[in-house]
């Protein structure tokens, strides 16, 4: 692939160019750093029909992905099943509903591989040969994953308190972990003083232009499997507010190389939880700056980012679109996941939880329409935060092995086998 695709770096607030390289913010005014591409060229080699001829991975959209040479981490990320949700549409009482299910994205299972295929891949062409991150959790699996998949020695930081199966998610492919005493913005500070002082490509931060490239192609995924049309409407959990911001910018992308009919005109809602949610409080409150949480606190602790990086954009985007934003407390996220879980059998984390229910908060309101076609996405998978259900589902019921044990409890009916509740 050529080269000239994808240009260079460009400030979001001042416009001002750089090449590219491992930079996230503007030397000028600290914007943040994005991708520009040549459309005029992607356009000349990427179709439809290409895209079709290509495997099912998020690389069969590569021209969009920042990417100079052939992909070299994260080969078989992406193209996870977009669900038709009929038994969840009914529960809402929605009329076209879909699940985009990355709860079983390949290798480390959330929406994350998609980033960090990119950044990792973009890693080794810039001569990186130690990588690293800030988490919330699902970023260490699949910087660790991916990492261990390229060869790469990978500094993974998390702040201390994160659920069991993240930290184990991401110990066991053998990358360095490391725990701090603090929440998730103390976490970042520090990894952007190590990978200046180190000189480590660490994929959120100064990767970053490249790795939030990565979520594109799940809105690729999106319009393409609805038959290469944008969705009326998307929910979207929002941590850094990066992911929701790239949904939108794929459907935008198609529609100007002609992949889609325009005019797009999705509304953007974002979902958080209360006791984190900078960027719904922004949107909620009409403020035009975000302001920042000073102790998350929630069980949705991979949206616990209480200064998000990218929550002005998010927040200007919800607006623009016409969309909303909401947030939703801990009961309510369980019930979310069990909700989703009960209706089309699919076990998403905690974040899929503030989905599900903020998807059911917005409905209730009136500002997610019940017409048209609506997408909720899932990013993460329910057994890396069993933590939150722990105390919260129904224990088996146990018997002796005698077929009359058995008859009994079906006699009388017992309520734990007839609905799981508590
Ligand atoms: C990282 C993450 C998100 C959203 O990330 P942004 O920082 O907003 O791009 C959503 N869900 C899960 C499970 C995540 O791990
Ligand atoms: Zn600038």
């Amino acid at each position: 692939m050529s080269d000239e695709l994808a240009s260079g770096l460009k400030c979001r607030l001042c416009g001002k160019l750089y090449p590219k390289e491992a930079l996230n913010f503007c030397t000028d005014d600290f914007g943040p750093l994005e991708v520009v591409y040549d459309y005029d060229a992607v356009a000349a080699s990427l179709s439809r029909e290409v895209i079709r001829s290509r495997p099912r991975t998020m690389w069969r959209y590569r021209e969009l992905l920042p990417i100079d040479g052939e992909p070299t981490v994260g080969l078989h990320v992406g193209c996870t099943p977009l669900v038709r949700a009929d038994r969840l549409a009914k529960a809402l009482g929605v009329e076209e509903l879909y699940v985009k299910n990355d709860a079983v994205n390949h290798p480390s299972l959330s929406f994350k591989d998609r980033v960090v295929a990119v950044a990792l891949s973009k890693a080794v062409e810039l001569g990186f040969r130690t990588v690293g991150c800030a988490s919330t959790g699902n970023l260490a699996g699949s910087v660790a994953a991916n990492a261990a998949a390229a060869g790469l020695d990978a500094y993974i930081l998390i702040p201390d308190g994160l659920e069991q199966g993240k930290v184990l998610g991401a110990t066991i492919y053998g990358a360095r972990v490391i725990a701090v005493e603090g929440n998730y913005d103390h976490v970042n500070r520090l990894c952007s003083q190590i990978a200046f002082k180190f000189g480590w490509g660490f994929v959120n931060v100064n990767l970053r232009p490249f790795y939030a490239e990565g979520s594109k192609s799940m809105g690729f995924e999106i319009a393409e499997d609805l038959g290469w049309r944008a969705p009326d409407n998307v929910v979207a959990p929002m941590a850094g507010g990066s992911l929701i911001g790239k949904l939108y910018k794929a459907f935008k992308e198609f529609e100007q190389l002609g992949i889609i009919d325009g005019p797009v005109s999705t509304k953007m809602f974002g979902a958080q939880a209360t006791g984190c949610n900078p960027i719904s409080n922004t949107v909620k409150t009409d403020a035009l700056k975000v302001k920042p949480v000073r102790n998350p606190n929630t069980i949705a602790k991979s949206l616990a980012i209480g200064d998000p990086a990218d929550g002005y954009f998010a927040s200007q985007l919800i607006r623009e679109t016409g969309g909303w934003s909401e947030d939703v407390d801990d009961e309510a996220i369980v019930a979310g996941m069990r909700l989703l879980a009960e209706t089309e059998g699919i076990w998403a984390e905690t974040a899929g939880g503030v989905t599900v229910a903020v998807a059911q908060k917005l409905l209730a309101q009136g500002r997610l329409s019940r017409d048209g076609s609506t997408v909720l996405c899932i990013t993460g998978n329910g057994l890396k935060t069993q933590e939150a259900l722990i105390e919260r589902i129904a224990k088996p019921i146990v018997i002796k092995p005698k077929l009359e044990d058995f008859e009994a409890l079906v006699e009388i009916g017992a309520p734990e086998l007839v609905a799981s509740a508590v």
